[in-house]
């Protein structure tokens, strides 16, 4: 069975990027491996891609099902008379009612693909927020193994309250989704995620950053609110990050996306042992 990857992330993190690198090494493996060196479990066929972004103007990589095949936002922003994002909302909503032949569709190519690669609307909130984000992850994650991929702009991710928003963001997008989820810490060309990682695995290395920062004592030495606020926000974030992957790649290199597909695959045996079990129990 194929593999659903959700790419979701923050505007200009990157995520178009992202998916065409993916896209394009995906393609250029396609051929048999030569060595016995490469890793039998990250398969490499072209993958089949579905693009849920109405507002994407250049996209170099061709999409098998292309949500502006079907509608057309600008007419849906002059019907409506709507603003941008009302009319990315409303068009995303018009194409769920329309769900159901997406996957038909999907399922009819399963032999075929290892890889579908979803990429959502360059708003994040327009799909992680809204009725139709929910449904569509429902649905393809009820009749495929799905994992959801977090782009993260490292280098802009690199003061400690940023990273912070950022990864209580991503808590949230695992909590509504409970999926398996990947840390995608791109543009490591230009700033290595190393920081993120020491973080993620010694909270108390992040309150040493945050102390370093500046301000974490008021004028009497007691710590201000919003650091004590930030360091207990820490404790909460280190259980979070026990049951993510994070991996460093750069989208204009290519540098990480091997590594990213063995945690797409290691993905895929937490989906059935974990996801599935409890999406049966909820049927
Ligand atoms: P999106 O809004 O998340 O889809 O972001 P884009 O894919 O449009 O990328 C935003 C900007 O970041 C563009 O200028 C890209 O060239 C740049 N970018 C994306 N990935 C990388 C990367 O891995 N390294 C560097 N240096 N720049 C990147």
């Amino acid at each position: 069975k194929p593999i659903a990857i959700i790419t979701i992330g923050m505007a200009g993190a990157g995520k178009s990027t992202f998916v065409q690198r993916i896209n394009s090494y995906l393609h250029s493996h396609s051929e048999p491996p030569q060595s016995g060196s490469e890793d039998p479990k990250v398969k490499t066929r072209p993958p089949y891609i579905v693009n849920l972004d109405p507002a994407v103007t250049n996209v170099s990589f061709e999409a098998n099902i292309d949500i502006r095949d079907t509608v057309n936002y600008q007419e849906v922003m002059k019907q409506y008379n709507l603003g941008p994002n009302g009319g990315i909302l409303t068009t995303l909503n018009l194409f769920t009612t329309k769900f159901d032949q997406v996957l038909g569709l999907v399922e009819k190519r399963a032999a075929e693909v290892d890889y579908i690669i979803l990429d959502t609307p360059g708003q994040i909130e327009i799909f992680t927020w809204s009725a139709s984000g929910a449904i569509i992850t429902d649905a393809i994650a009820s009749s495929l193994p799905t994992v959801v991929a977090y782009v993260i702009d490292t280098p802009r991710t690199t003061a400690p309250a940023t990273f912070m928003s950022n990864m209580l963001y991503a808590c949230s997008i695992l909590y509504k989704t409970k999926l398996p989820f990947i840390l995608v810490f791109n543009k490591t060309d230009v700033q290595t995620h190393d920081f993120a990682l020491e973080w993620m695995q010694d909270f108390e290395e992040f309150q040493a950053a945050l102390a370093s920062h500046g301000g974490t004592r008021d004028a009497e030495g007691e710590p201000t609110y919003m650091n004590s606020l930030m360091n207990s926000m820490s404790l909460v974030l280190d259980e979070f990050y026990k049951h993510l992957k994070a991996v460093g790649v750069s989208s204009v290199t290519g540098q990480g996306v091997k590594e990213f597909f063995e945690a797409v695959e290691a993905s895929r045996e937490e989906y059935e042992k974990e996801y599935l079990p409890e999406l049966e129990r909820t049927r």
